[in-house]
């Protein structure tokens, strides 16, 4: 086994891999023939079990046991692609579609196949231009040469592939709000139960996985479930894309395998080169902005689900943002927070109004004209967001917040006294 393997970036800078020519000279579509020739639907989804592919999108869910829930009824089945990726911090499923369309293609394909559905939907974010180009490309080059549409390669294998842009809400790459959208109707989230699986586009059975998730099937089912799962850890298999970004020499999108030491991804000259002007780290964003700070003891934290669990936060959308010692925590939440207040849908009282409380006090403790009560207003206000909203988006819009004055509350209380930040305040990066 090789010490390292990138199942998805391995080709990615090679030249016109873009295309359809370029992309079967380095093996493409080879993972759909082999799909189609040597498995049964059902044990397709039993190698993807196998694999132990878990969601890459954020919530980790294991990808082959969402297969195996579909419900079984005589109702069509879709199969949705979440491109929506929006989560701040997060640019890996932009880069796959910008660069290495065919990859998606071929994985909903594969995925289609195994799930028995005959339409597919690709929901890509609505200022994702380019990916959204590539994509549209890439699916009319693939049903030119017959890879879909009927009969694929020769098999009784059939589906059709459609690509939607969406109109730039973040609510929308929540899964129950993309199928409402694709529906022409306004993205707000459903109820859940019943899940996509059981209930889910036009009320038919529903597979809802992420870009990545979806890229990273071509390669299990190429080398074989026991492979991708020998890299990573016993309950992370594999590989992700790791997008490293804010104060560090080298942001960017890294693949490597699950469990690296976050210490690695920041400071390795291969990747991140370390902090921006040899400063120290101060926080660490683990899995994007709907995941809690971990202060600089987390250094040495697996990059796993669990480590970084038991670490107390998240992996998350594998978006890993570094502030340094210079960051102003609270000008950094400020500006995470008004994030969330733009973005909440409006759907449930405890997101929409407690996102705008929220930036509201921060805004005062930021200009120097909070209170030292506003620090514990906002733990109070969190804690009535946080489990009583409709959706993950009002509990996402408090980790920063109740990890940052947990972690530093010394800095709030700072703002309060002195009516300005304790260090040199550096632009904020969420
Ligand atoms: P979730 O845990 O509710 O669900 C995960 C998936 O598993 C869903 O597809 C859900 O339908 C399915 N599922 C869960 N239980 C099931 C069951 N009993 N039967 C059938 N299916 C079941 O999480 P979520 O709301 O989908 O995602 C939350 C995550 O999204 C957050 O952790 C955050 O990190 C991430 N996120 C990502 C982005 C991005 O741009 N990539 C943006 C915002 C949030
Ligand atoms: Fe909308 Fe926020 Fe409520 Fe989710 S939590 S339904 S985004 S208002």
């Amino acid at each position: 086994m090789p010490e390292m393997e990138k199942f998805l970036t391995k080709h990615i800078d090679v030249p016109g891999i873009d295309t359809l020519d370029v992309y079967r000279q380095y093996g493409g579509y080879e993972a759909l023939a082999k799909a189609l020739r040597e498995y049964q639907p059902d044990q397709l989804i039993e190698e993807v079990k196998k694999s132990g592919l878990r969601g890459r999108g954020g919530a980790g869910f294991p990808t082959g046991m969402k297969w195996s829930f579909l419900a079984k009824n005589d109702k069509p089945r879709y199969l949705c692609c979440n491109c929506d990726e929006s989560e701040p911090g997060t640019f890996k499923d932009r880069m796959l579609m910008e660069k290495i369309p065919h990859l998606l293609v071929e994985g909903v394909l594969i995925t289609s196949y195994a799930c028995r559905i005959s339409t597919a939907f690709i929901y890509i974010r609505g200022e994702l231009a380019l990916a959204a180009r590539q994509v549209e490309r890439a699916v009319k080059e693939a049903y030119e040469a017959g890879l879909i549409g009927k009969n694929i390669l020769g098999s009784d294998f059939s589906v059709d592939i459609i690509v939607h842009r969406g109109a730039g809400a973040y609510i929308c790459g929540e899964e129950s709000a993309l199928m409402e959208s694709l529906e022409g109707k306004r993205g707000y989230p459903r109820l859940k139960p019943p899940f996509p699986a059981a209930v889910g586009l036009y009320g038919g059975p529903t597979v809802i996985n992420n870009c990545e998730t979806l890229c990273t099937v071509p390669a299990i089912i190429r080398h074989g479930a026991d492979y991708y799962a020998s890299f990573g850890t016993e309950k992370s298999k594999g590989t992700r894309i790791f997008c490293l970004s804010g104060h560090v020499k080298k942001p960017g999108n890294y693949e490597l395998p699950l469990g690296i030491p976050m210490r690695t991804l920041i400071y390795d000259e291969q990747y991140g080169g370390g902090v921006l002007g040899d400063k120290a780290v101060k926080a660490i964003i683990p899995g994007g902005s709907s995941t809690f700070f971990l202060g600089p003891d987390k250094l040495d934290t697996p990059l796993d689900y669990e480590s970084i669990a038991a670490a107390g936060s998240m992996l998350g959308s594998g978006g890993v943002i570094v502030l340094n010692e210079d960051t102003c925590i609270v000008g950094a939440i400020l500006r995470a927070v008004e994030f969330y207040r733009d973005e909440s849908c409006g759907k449930c009282t405890p997101c929409r109004e407690g996102t705008f409380w929220l930036t509201q006090i921060l805004e005062r403790l930021e200009h120097g004209e909070g209170k030292m009560k506003d620090i514990d207003l906002l733990t109070d206000i969190c804690s009535n967001i946080s489990g009583k909203s409709f959706c993950p988006l009002g509990d996402a819009a408090t980790s920063l917040i109740t990890s940052g004055v947990r972690l530093f509350r010394e800095e709030f209380e700072y703002h309060v006294k002195h009516g300005h930040c304790m260090v040199s305040s550096q632009p904020a990066l969420v």
